[in-house]
């Protein structure tokens, strides 16, 4: 399951060829939209939230259509994709040409042509992206920081380890965050959301949050490999540290020699022992609802409580 990070990368790789151009030929290798033909329609944005990618798209100027605008609105699921001169298989679920490139999308768990409002209706559900760029605005983060707040409170029973991967609270994490977090605050997974402080939940959801924006353009170019270890001690922080601003961070891997070993990237998620004090690290299936299999990664030392 992607990042939401992994979809702003995406939605930036993809723009550079694809905004502003006319397709020249749509493939849609899916029943529900065999003859949905949006051939000679310009690419007008490509737009993330959370984990789904809207393709705009405008009508012909002599084009007579109910709607001027339309979505590809799709979800990478496990390991669905979109990849510029990607190759065709049978997971292929839909090509588009453009004049010079052609973008192939494959296995992808949603598959839809909507209008803008039935995009918005599709979206309801989730809690606010993490990676939404209203949060640069301080009096709109200052509201939905206030809505995952409200969302987290309504799960007081629910382990944190699940609640932070239930995209109806907040949206955009995935398990590489989740686990990442909750090693940072050295945070049990188990802990019922109910047990935290509002102080704990919101500096939970600023982190993550800043984790995941120092992943993204334009503080992190689309070849950068993710990584979550460029933090910093701030004692007026929640949890007493914050995550390096990309000053601190360009210095750190200058200062990294190229003879050593190579920098790890995370403190706990698909590692053998703990980054900070070298205990065995435990993976237990924890998923957002009961029966999803999707593994935790923690430090039975560091995350005692
Ligand atoms: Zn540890």
């Amino acid at each position: 399951m992607p990042e939401g990070d992994s979809l702003v990368r995406l939605a930036h790789r993809l723009r550079s060829v694809m905004q502003d151009e006319e397709l020249v030929v749509s493939d849609f290798r899916i029943g529900s939209l065999a003859t949905v033909d949006l051939a000679g329609w310009n690419i007008t944005d490509l737009v993330p939230t959370a984990k789904y990618l809207s393709m705009f798209l405008q009508a012909p100027q002599d084009c007579l259509v109910a709607h001027r605008t339309l979505v590809i609105f799709s979800h990478l699921g496990i390991d669905g994709s979109w990849q510029i001169n990607g190759r065709i298989t049978h997971q292929t679920r839909c090509i588009l040409t453009l004049s010079k490139q052609i973008v192939v999308g494959s296995s992808l768990s949603t598959l839809e042509v909507l209008t803008p409002q039935q995009v918005q209706q599709r979206l309801t559900s989730l809690g606010p992206d993490l990676l939404d760029p209203d949060w640069l605005n301080p009096q709109r983060a200052d509201q939905l920081l206030s809505t995952a707040q409200t969302n987290f409170r309504q799960r007081a029973d629910q382990p944190i380890g699940s609640a932070l991967l239930d995209q109806r609270l907040v949206s955009g994490i995935g398990n590489i965050y989740r686990c990442e977090v909750l090693s940072l605050t050295r945070m049990n997974p188990y802990r019922r959301v109910g047990t935290l402080t509002d102080a704990q939940l919101v500096g939970l959801i600023v982190l993550a949050r800043d984790l995941m924006s120092a992943n993204v353009p334009p503080r992190s170019t689309t070849h950068t490999a993710r990584s979550t270890v460029d933090i910093r001690p701030d004692p007026q922080a929640a949890f007493g540290l914050r995550v390096a601003n990309p000053q601190e961070k360009a210095r750190a891997q200058a200062d990294s020699q190229p003879t050593q070993p190579r920098r790890p990237r995370f403190w706990v998620y698909n590692r053998q022992t703990c980054l900070r004090c070298g205990t065995v690290i435990r993976r237990d299936p924890l998923g957002a609802v009961p029966g999803q299999a999707r593994y935790v990664y923690w430090c039975p030392y560091c995350q005692a409580e």
